[in-house]
């Protein structure tokens, strides 16, 4: 009889935010232990990390569009979350969109769970919709564990997830409110994005939503909050010309919460070849100075954390060079923790730093406390990580269903090696054992609310 179903040793592993080396004790899929690195302990299996490595906590990204049932030839379960353990990432939060139906009733979320449970790398969860026909019957998806509820303010790019008005997105706010739930909301107004009849021209599809559609919806969401009191979330922020007006609702005391891309902290609008449609999505790209202001944001806590919005179609639709055509979404479910960690070194941020809007600033935001952390008691979701290794990604070298990426031919330093999820080696794929992921539901202790008390 062994102590632990597995022990993981290394020099470098990351808790509370220092670094030290240590052997983690792993017994039925959670960490019961961390003691020295050399701790005689007996295991199943005993993992020594090389010293080029560091034991890291999964990453838990908030924001991914798997589209299955429905679209599945755009991404579906299996797809996606083998390139969520490819890329260091363990737990994955599904949109309620591009999947049809969308995830906007209880029989739509059990289908949703019903075709993802067999197919799982990693664990996953659920956001809801809230769309106008949704309004009023909101409760009974939270019951069944939906992490929160997504919205637009302008048309979502599918017909069947209409957007809210604003007038709408106050009922929302006042409804989740009653029981403690979050509305998560892409924001951009579309009274002010401006006509585009398409073409090869970045240049023309970026002055098509400008800055002020994304500073006029968060000024309409700000106001929703103020006036209700709910809780709203800002999904993919790519305009700082809006940080200003999220710090004032911050030190208000509002409850919002904000992230950010890959995508917008890597990319610059100003290097987008003509027809090169991978790199649309919605809000754009934008310039370097405005990449930098979110980095600088980040730092101070006004943006709290970094999701993938990995949003697949086919290659077909997403390459089709037309930037009124293609598909606006860009798949960085895979690249995401090595393109921040790049990112951060190349900006002499200290890696830590880095993973802690990939980790446990996203799990505190959806309420997954035994997530994103290296803790005793935590869900012993592990990544060894090469902070030094240097690769070049290919795009269909990648594990996501359509081989498009907005990062193709780009190095970055820094790579994950290994992916347990509940201690179950989830990356290198084994492909004769079931998945190890499983399906979460929206913890029953409901995340700190001030609104509440
Ligand atoms: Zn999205």
């Amino acid at each position: 009889m062994s102590d632990f179903d597995l022990v993981i040793r290394a020099d470098r592993v990351l808790i509370g935010g220092r670094w030290r080396g240590h052997a983690i004790g792993v017994k039925d899929g959670v960490i019961t232990r961390i003691g020295p690195r050399h701790a005689e302990w007996s295991a199943r299996e005993i993992v020594s990390i090389p010293s080029d490595q560091v034991l890291i906590p999964g990453v838990v990204d908030t924001h991914v569009h798997v589209n299955e049932p429905g679209r599945t030839s755009w991404e579906g379960f299996a797809s996606a979350t083998r390139a969520a353990a490819a890329g260091g990432v363990t737990t994955i939060i599904d949109m309620p969109l591009n999947s049809i139906p969308p995830t906007t009733t209880v029989e739509a979320l059990e289908a949703k769970r019903s075709v993802a449970a067999s197919q799982a790398s990693v664990d996953v969860g659920f956001w809801g919709g809230a769309i106008p026909a949704s309004l009023g019957a909101l409760r009974p998806l939270h019951d069944e564990g939906v992490f929160g509820f997504k919205a637009f303010l302008s048309p979502s790019g599918v017909d069947e997830f209409p957007h809210l008005s604003a007038a709408q997105l106050r009922e929302a706010l006042a409804e989740t409110g009653q029981f403690g739930g979050v509305v998560i909301i892409h924001a951009e107004d579309p009274d002010r994005l401006e006509p585009f009849s398409g073409g090869r021209y970045y240049e023309d599809f970026l002055a098509s939503r400008p800055d002020a559609s994304e500073t006029s919806a968060i000024a309409t969401i700000i106001s929703a909050l103020r006036a209700t009191g709910g809780r709203a979330h800002i999904l993919h922020l790519s305009s700082a010309k809006a940080l200003n007006a999220i710090r004032g609702a911050k030190a208000e005391g509002l409850h919002l919460t904000v992230e950010t891309c890959p995508h917008y902290l890597v990319l610059d609008a100003g290097t987008i070849d003509d027809g090169a449609t991978q790199f649309k999505c919605c809000p754009p790209v934008r310039d370097s100075a405005n990449r930098e202001a979110l980095w600088d944001a980040l730092l101070d806590g006004t943006i709290d954390f970094v999701a993938s919005d990995h949003s697949p179609a086919t290659a077909e639709l997403k390459l089709d060079g037309d930037f009124g055509r293609a598909w606006g979404g860009i798949s960085g479910l895979q690249v995401m923790l090595a393109a921040i960690a790049n990112g951060a070194r190349e900006r002499e941020i200290p890696l830590a730093t880095a993973l802690s809007w990939l980790t446990e600033k996203p799990a505190a935001f959806a309420g997954l406390e035994n997530k994103g952390t290296i803790r005793e008691g935590a869900r012993a979701d592990l990544v060894a990580f090469a902070p030094d290794r240097a690769w070049t990604v290919d795009p269909s070298a990648l594990e996501h269903r359509n081989p498009v990426s907005a990062f193709g031919g780009r190095t970055l330093t820094g790579q994950a090696v290994h992916t347990w999820v509940g201690g179950k080696q989830a990356h290198p794929h084994i492909d004769e054992e079931p998945p190890p992921g499983t399906l979460l539901r929206r913890s029953t202790v409901a995340p700190e609310h001030p609104a509440l008390t």
